[in-house]
């Protein structure tokens, strides 16, 4: 996987530059995002997602451009929102197996398979059943990852997973990603330090809308 952003800009409506000729190549395994609030992270994860249009430069997903190739992009990547909803009635076997039937999945056992697996994955088999209403926050995130798994991409991006969640539902949710992201791209967008230290051998700092450091955890809090 390569994600290349090129000299991306952003203003909006009210006259905020969110990024500023922001440039940042991602390849292969966990990159992290660090950066205070109003960075401009989540603006550009809702690019690189398709879901809102730079003012100018570009980005690409294995060359495949994320303003003009919007489905194509969709179709491999996978985005948790910070505040992701999720439908409280249902539980997360429900959910996950209605998702794979609409991803074209109809072959009960292989949908059987595929779900169970996922739920294990998530540490979410013992509340499969359960109403998504009930779920902490931790257990809704792993539960957005199952979701975001279930489409098999080459890239996930998590904006701010962690804040909110309690420390041992904070660990559980960072041993997941750093399961998952020895198979899949994952981005991970956060204000905590210790997120990135942690788990992600490339990452780059954001201020203002603009790449300040990029580099190894090492390199590049070292000159914080
Ligand atoms: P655009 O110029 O991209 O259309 P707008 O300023 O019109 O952007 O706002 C689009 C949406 O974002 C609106 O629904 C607005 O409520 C919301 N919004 C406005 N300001 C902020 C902000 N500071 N942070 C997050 N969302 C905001
Ligand atoms: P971060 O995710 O790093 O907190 P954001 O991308 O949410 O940063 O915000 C960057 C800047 O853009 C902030 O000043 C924020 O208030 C502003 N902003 C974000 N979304 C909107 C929007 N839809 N409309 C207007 N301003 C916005």
């Amino acid at each position: 996987m390569s994600l290349e952003i090129v000299g991306v800009s952003k203003t909006y409506g009210n006259g905020v530059k969110a990024l500023k000729n922001l440039t940042l190549s991602i390849g292969n395994n966990m990159f992290g995002l660090l950066g205070p609030n109003g960075a401009g992270k989540s603006s550009l994860m809702r690019t690189i997602a398709t879901l809102q249009d730079p003012d100018s430069g570009s980005v690409t997903l294995d060359g495949i451009d994320v303003v003009k190739q919007k489905n194509e992009v969709r179709r491999i990547l996978g985005y948790l929102p910070q505040e992701f909803g999720v439908y409280p009635r249902m539980s997360a076997l429900d959910m996950l197996h209605h998702l794979a039937v609409l991803k074209g999945i109809t072959a009960a056992g292989e949908r059987r398979e595929m779900v169970d697996a996922l739920l294990h994955q998530t540490n979410l088999w013992d509340a499969g059943k359960k109403s998504l209403s009930t779920y902490s926050g931790g257990m809704k995130q792993r539960f957005g990852i199952a979701q975001a798994l279930l489409a098999n991409p080459r890239l996930i991006i998590v904006d701010e997973p962690t804040a909110g969640l309690d420390p041992a539902e904070r660990n559980r949710f960072l041993n997941l990603l750093a399961s998952i992201g020895r198979d899949v791209t994952v981005i991970l967008s956060t204000h905590i330090v210790e997120d990135v230290r942690e788990l992600c051998p490339r990452m780059a700092i954001i201020a203002a809308g603009e790449v300040l450091l990029e580099g190894s955890p090492s390199e590049t809090l070292r000159a914080l």
